[in-house]
């Protein structure tokens, strides 16, 4: 039924033609190097003498099923390179704290800290290099980001326990691996802490002996407690977005909340996005130009498949616990199964959000182009999409 288009000068030759003559050219080269025990490249090799492309690496890993750090105020579960080597920009914790666990005081050397909290409520404190600080309540759908150094702390508030996935956009980042006080104080001279603290020695041997991590402690007030300097100033940039509460972008199988530092102007070096998939729908056919995607997948279940180039594709299916990632311009689609909406939570690492998907490529190109490349009519060209179509419905 489909014809490829006849060439304007008939003694010119199609690039279909042309292939077919390479590859017979090819295999009479092959018999021939053949007979003399010569390798000879295959035809499909030619766009690419004499290169290896290895297998596309592993790109999905169960966070939840870790055991983690678990102590009576919390418990902590990590995704970084040593768990998921391809995650080379970007690691993720799933943190739970219980009414009065502390996340103790610390900060991280190599990396930003974006949070997204799926159940419970937060109480965080953070400092910046510019003395300004700020005291915040997160609850479900909340997102925060604290840039690569500040000092921060976190509460769990209550009722019940809180649960929040952290991001970083380091793959290397170790949430095992942070700058903690009661390290820090512990491995400390006492006669530098006498003067830099103002207590006497004695004092000290009531401190931590290491660090603490996470601790249980009091359940805070309802209403935030007084910062012990009352002069300090209140940070100018929120370190707070309500990423459910902002509008999402509707689409026929679905929706999708993005925040970049568009939306979020302390967010230099992260988007976070939250996806519902509708029963049925598919995430449509695209990449990304500008960064890599690291997927959590909150509820629900999929098939998500990733294209390498050179012929290379891999699927994995993903469900509740689950992290994903696309490496940055690697092209890729979310087929959802199962009966329940799934629901994703994702993290770019770039301050602003591109993409690119097939349908509106394929409408940037003129129809008789896309005939010749694809080898159909124009009539079946017709029938292709021309706009972003996002998230296709059932
Ligand atoms: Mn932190
Ligand atoms: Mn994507």
């Amino acid at each position: 039924m489909e014809k490829p288009a006849a060439p304007k000068d008939p003694t010119a030759l199609t690039r279909r033609q042309m292939l077919g003559l390479t590859t017979s050219v090819l295999a009479a080269a092959g018999a021939a190097a053949a007979a003399l025990g010569v390798g000879v490249p295959s035809a499909r090799a030619i766009p690419h003498p004499g290169a290896k492309h290895v297998p596309l690496e592993n790109f999905v890993h169960d966070l939840e099923a870790g055991e983690g750090w678990v102590g009576a105020g919390g418990s902590a579960k990590e995704s970084t390179v040593a768990e998921l080597p391809i995650a080379r920009s970007i690691a993720g914790v799933s943190m739970r704290l219980q009414p009065g666990g502390l996340r103790e005081l610390h900060w991280h050397a190599i990396a930003a800290e974006w949070a997204y909290i799926i159940k419970g409520n937060v109480r965080t404190t953070v400092i910046a290099p510019n003395g300004q600080a700020e005291q915040d309540d997160f609850g479900p759908g909340d997102v925060w980001y604290f840039p690569k150094g500040h000092g921060h702390a976190l509460q769990g508030l209550g009722p019940g326990e809180a649960h929040f996935i952290l991001g970083f956009d380091d793959g290397n980042f170790s949430e095992f691996g942070t700058f903690s006080i009661t390290d820090w104080l512990a491995r400390t001279p006492r006669h530098v802490l006498e003067r830099n603290l103002r207590l006497p020695a004695a004092a000290f041997a009531a401190f931590p002996k290491s660090e603490s991590y996470i601790v249980q402690g009091q359940v805070p007030p309802a209403a935030p407690a007084a910062l012990r300097n009352p002069q300090i100033e209140t940070a100018q940039v929120a370190h707070k977005y309500r990423l459910d509460a902002a509008p999402a972008t509707e689409f026929e199988g679905g929706d999708l909340r993005v925040v970049s530092q568009k939306e979020f102007p302390i967010s230099t070096t992260l988007t976070g996005a939250r996806m519902n998939l509708k029963p049925g729908s598919l995430r449509e056919m695209h990449w990304h130009p500008n960064a890599d995607e690291w997927q959590f997948y909150l509820s629900g279940q999929a098939r998500v498949t990733i294209f390498g180039a050179h012929g290379r594709v891999l699927t994995h299916e993903v469900g509740p616990g689950q992290v994903a990632f696309i490496p940055q311009g690697f092209g890729h689609f979310v087929e959802q199964i199962g009966p329940e909406t799934t629901q994703v939570l994702i993290l770019f690492n770039s301050p602003a959000y591109e993409e690119i998907s097939l349908s509106s490529w394929l409408g940037a190109n003129p129809a008789a182009m896309l005939a010749d490349n694809l080898g159909v009519s124009e009539e079946t060209v017709r029938a292709l999409p021309s706009r972003y179509r996002g998230i296709i419905g059932s």
